[in-house]
C-alpha cells in the first residue's frame, strides 16, 4: 500500500528547534548583541542553529569580508555561542538549493510586498534591486524551514518574514498534502531597538556602531563624538532624549544619578561620556578578554551538524516534489 506524503512526514521534525542568523557584513555591535545574541546564549531546552548569514550579506552592495566573518565568528563564540551550534551559511548549500525548491510556489508579489524590500525601492539604486535582494526573505523562509524550526528569535523589525516564512510553509503543506513544515513561532526578546551614535537604529550599514569587541579607545572616541542636546555647560539636560544616556541605562548601575546630575547641570557632557564609556567598557572586558584568546575558526563542526539536520530535510522536500 502507498503511504501518502502526510503519514510520511507527520510530526518528523523535532519540537523545539530554533534559528537564528546574523550578517557578517560589519563588526558585531551592541545592537545586535542586546537584540539578538543575548538571547540566543540565555536559551535552553532548544536544538539550536545559528548562522553567520553570509549569503544574506551579498544582497547588500558593500563587498563581503572574509575577515568581518571570521571575526563575526569570534565574537560570537566569546560571547558564548556554542561552536557546535554556529556554522556559515555558505557552508550547508542546502540553503540554496531549498530556497530554490520554495520559490517555485513563492507569489512573486509576496516578495515585492515584504516592508523592507519596499522600503529600500526608492533608496537603493536600481542596478542594486535585484533577484537576491528581493529573494533575501524567501532565503531567510529557507534559512528557518531547513531545520523545520519551531522557535525563531527575532527582533520586531523581523516579524514579517517570520510572517511571510509561516505563508510559504503553509503554501508548500497544502500544495504537496503533506505536514512537513512546522509553523515557526516568534520568540520576541523585549529589547527596543538599541540606537547608534547618530541617534537611529545601530546598524552596521550605518557609520553608527559602537562595536562589542572595540578596544577601551575606541569605544570612549565613538562616544566622545556623539551630538548632545546641551548647548552650554550650564544648561540642564533632557537625559531621556540623548542617547548617551540611553547607553547609561544598560550599562551604569548608577544610572539614575546620572540622570539627575544631567537635569541639574551637575556634570557636563564631556563627564557623562566619559563615566559612559568606562561604564561600557567595564562591562564588556570579561567579553573582550576571552576574545582575544581566539583567533580565526572554521566552524567545520557546526556546519557537519547542521547539514546532517538540512540533507534530511531536503532529502524529504525533493521526494515530496517528486524529483
Ligand atoms: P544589522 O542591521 O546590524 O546588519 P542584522 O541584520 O545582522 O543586523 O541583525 C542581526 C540581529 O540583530 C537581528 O535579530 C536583529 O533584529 C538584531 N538587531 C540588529 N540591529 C539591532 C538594533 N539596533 N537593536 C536591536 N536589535 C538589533
Amino acid at each position: 500500500m502507498a503511504i501518502d506524503h502526510k503519514t510520511r512526514y507527520t510530526n518528523k521534525y523535532m519540537a523545539n528547534t530554533l534559528v537564528s542568523g546574523i550578517k557578517p557584513s560589519g563588526s558585531l555591535h551592541l545592537g545586535n548583541y542586546h537584540g539578538a545574541v543575548k538571547q540566543w546564549v540565555s536559551l535552553s531546552d532548544y536544538t539550536m542553529f545559528f548562522m553567520i548569514a553570509d549569503y544574506h550579506a551579498l544582497t547588500s552592495p558593500q563587498a563581503l569580508n572574509k575577515t568581518a566573518k571570521y571575526d563575526m565568528a569570534c565574537d560570537l563564540i566569546a560571547l558564548g555561542v556554542h561552536p557546535e551550534c554556529l556554522f556559515y551559511q555558505s557552508d550547508v548549500p542546502e540553503h540554496t538549493e531549498l530556497a530554490l525548491l520554495l520559490s517555485m510556489i513563492t507569489p512573486l508579489k509576496w516578495l515585492e510586498r515584504t516592508p523592507s524590500f519596499k522600503d529600500q525601492l526608492d533608496k537603493r539604486s536600481p542596478d542594486w534591486i535585484t533577484h537576491g535582494f528581493l529573494g533575501y526573505p524567501l532565503l531567510m523562509a529557507a534559512d528557518i524551514l531547513l531545520y523545520r524550526a519551531t522557535h525563531v528569535p527575532v527582533g520586531t523589525d523581523q516579524l514579517p518574514h517570520i510572517e511571510l516564512t509561516r505563508e510559504i510553509a503553509r503554501r508548500f503543506n497544502h500544495v504537496y498534502q503533506t505536514d512537513l513544515f512546522p509553523m515557526p513561532q516568534p520568540i520576541l526578546n523585549n529589547t527596543p531597538v538599541f540606537v547608534g551614535t547618530d541617534g537611529e537604529k545601530m546598524s552596521k550599514s550605518r557609520d553608527n556602531i559602537l562595536p562589542v569587541m572595540g578596544s577601551e579607545s575606541d569605544t570612549l572616541d565613538r562616544i566622545k563624538q556623539m551630538k548632545t542636546h546641551r548647548l552650554r555647560r550650564n544648561d540642564p539636560g533632557v537625559p531621556e532624549k540623548c542617547s548617551v544616556f540611553s547607553y547609561h541605562k544598560v550599562y551604569n548601575p548608577d544610572f539614575l544619578s546620572i540622570k539627575v546630575a544631567c537635569e541639574t547641570a551637575a556634570i557636563g557632557c564631556v563627564d557623562c561620556k566619559l563615566t559612559c564609556a568606562q561604564a561600557i567598557n567595564t562591562a564588556l572586558a570579561p567579553a573582550r578578554k576571552t576574545r582575544a584568546t581566539l583567533s580565526h575558526s572554521s566552524l567545520d563542526a557546526g556546519a557537519k551538524r547542521a547539514r546532517l539536520h538540512a540533507q534530511e530535510t531536503l532529502t524529504q522536500v525533493k521526494d515530496i516534489m517528486k524529483l
